[in-house]
């Protein structure tokens, strides 16, 4: 059984195949139950002919640039502005997380807690870096909220039909999401 495809990214712990398929190789490790899983952050390959699996691990980018694709935590939101963590950019982790800011929109309306939430995973674009200090924007398509929590609660909100409802509460939030939204795959190569 294979779980994880030649080339595909997968995260530490998570499962490649089992021992019967392909004996871990570099980057791996056999667990008890015959599962053989990655150790870091990297690329899974197969080697057929050796019958055996490996990881390379994905260099981690030590710098944030001016048009970079990031995925970010939000760890605090204000009236007009997000403070959050960048986890990733261009879908490789970064070394040392960095603090960062979602800025307003031009002419935004209403407040930043109608569009983010503390606790969501956001993917954003570096729009200017001043003195150390990141900003970053939301408001381009395909930008905005990929995993979104409940304000109330802490639930996961699930996109329905009325929107973001909250699976725990029941309660009806507002954000700005991606297309993709709670798709968890798309979420875990992001995270590189
Ligand atoms: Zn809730």
């Amino acid at each position: 059984m294979v779980f994880a495809q030649d080339g595909e990214i997968v995260s530490p712990g998570q499962p490649i195949c089992v021992e019967e398929e392909f004996l871990p190789g570099e980057n791996t490790k056999l667990h008890g139950d015959g599962v053989v899983a990655s150790i870091t952050y990297g690329r899974v390959r197969y080697d057929r002919r050796a019958r055996k699996v490996k990881v390379e691990p994905l260099k981690p980018v030590e710098e944030v640039r001016v048009g970079d694709t990031v995925l970010a935590e939000v760890k605090e939101v204000q009236d007009k502005i997000a403070v959050v963590e960048i986890i990733s950019v261009d879908g490789r982790p970064l070394k040392h997380p960095r603090t960062a800011f979602i800025l307003p929109a031009p002419r935004m309306r209403g407040t930043m807690d109608e569009y983010v939430g503390v606790g969501d995973l956001v993917v954003a674009v570096v729009i200017n870096i001043f003195a150390g200090v990141i900003g970053l924007t939301i408001w381009r398509q395909g930008l905005g909220a990929i995993y979104s929590l409940c304000d109330s609660c802490g639930g996961l909100l699930k996109r329905t039909q009325k929107g973001l409802v909250c699976t725990r509460c029941g309660k009806r939030e507002k954000r700005k999401i991606v297309h993709y939204y709670g798709n968890m795959a798309r979420l875990a190569s992001m995270v590189g």
